[in-house]
């Protein structure tokens, strides 16, 4: 690991201000993601800023909106009673995220804006077009097999690896920031970009720009809403491919339908081709099934990666059966 500076901010403002006055400047929280970059000599910041102590660990309900403060840690935000009863889809997507300890010690913020698990991005002696731009991108002739079937490109087809950024997009979330020039608020949809040409950016942050917070509103799907996650292991193991699905019945009938995919694209998926499929529909194997094609008519799988277009369908038609109440 590179020497790199340190220090501590008392105040968000002054967080911001000492990251947006060095070019090779972050922000740290919790640390399990970026000290782990570091180390392997992904990322070699100069300077790091912690903002571990900054008074926003909040987690309440105001005008019909959750706000979570971006140092709440993931453990604090999944066992949390309230996000449990009216937002469980957040809970489960935390809770099948990671490990125990990591959960204990990693922030909200910081899990949005987790690095893709590429192994090429990894490992420094391969080049990779988002760690160094115009290196190129071994996965699209190499291993593939995690990587994205929709919203990639010829330069970069790694995968989000955030859960909770999916949970998070399903229920039309919002991010709170505090930047050098002022506050702003970006749709959950909106935060992350896709690859095309420039792999390398990854959000639409500002340098020093500083996630302080998320809201997310309430509604009766949210109370009705599931995480999936199928991974080739049972934990601490990332998505092969996940769904977060809220759903509103009139009888048989969606009356309201949100859909968000993990582990099958660059940024959380979410997919209004799906959710037209059903809305105002009879929840039926038939209109399922039509979900899940409008899902992945885009779909380009790579060489190692095509059971993926089946594996999210099922996953797809799994949930709705859960949330729809057919077990
Ligand atoms: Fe790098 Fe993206 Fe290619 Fe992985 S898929 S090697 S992250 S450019």
């Amino acid at each position: 690991m590179k020497p790199f500076d340190y220090a501590r901010a008392s105040r968000p403002a002054q967080a911001v201000d000492l990251v947006a006055s060095r070019d090779e400047a972050a922000f740290i929280a919790g640390g399990t993601e970026l000290t782990n970059l570091m180390k392997d000599g992904v990322l070699a910041p100069g300077l790091v800023v912690d903002v571990s102590g900054l008074p926003l660990s909040d987690i309440e309900l105001h005008e019909g909106r959750l706000r979570i403060g971006a140092t709440a840690r993931m453990r604090q935000v999944a066992d949390h009673p309230m996000v449990r009863e009216r937002f469980p889809v957040i809970s489960e997507a935390l809770l099948a995220s990671a490990s125990p300890q990591v959960r204990n010690r990693a922030a909200i913020g910081g899990n949005l804006l987790q690095r893709t698990r590429c192994g090429y991005y990894r490992d420094v002696g391969s080049p990779c077009n988002r760690r160094e731009p115009g290196s190129g991108c071994p996965a699209i002739d190499g291993q593939n097999r995690q990587h994205a079937i929709l919203g990639g490109s010829d330069h970069c087809i790694a995968v989000h690896p955030s859960d909770l950024a999916v949970a998070l997009s399903a229920l039309d979330s919002v991010v709170l920031t505090l930047g050098p020039d002022g506050r702003r608020s970006i749709a959950l949809k909106d935060l992350h970009r896709l690859p095309g040409d420039t792999p390398h950016r990854e959000t639409v942050l500002r340098h020093g720009e500083m996630i302080t917070g998320l809201e997310i509103p309430e509604s009766r799907a949210a109370r009705n809403s599931r995480y999936l996650k199928l991974r080739d292991r049972a934990s601490f193991e990332f998505a092969v491919v996940s769904v977060a699905a809220a759903l509103t019945l009139r009888g048989r009938v969606v009356t309201d339908v949100r859909l968000a995919f993990g582990g099958i694209a660059p940024r959380p998926w979410r997919s209004a081709a799906a959710e037209r499929a059903l809305r105002d529909q009879p929840l039926t194997d038939a209109t399922v099934a039509a979900a899940g094609r409008a899902l992945v008519r885009d779909a380009e799988p790579r060489e190692h990666n095509a059971f993926k277009v089946e594996l999210v369908q099922r996953a797809l038609a799994d949930i709705l059966s859960d949330l729809g109440g057919n077990r």
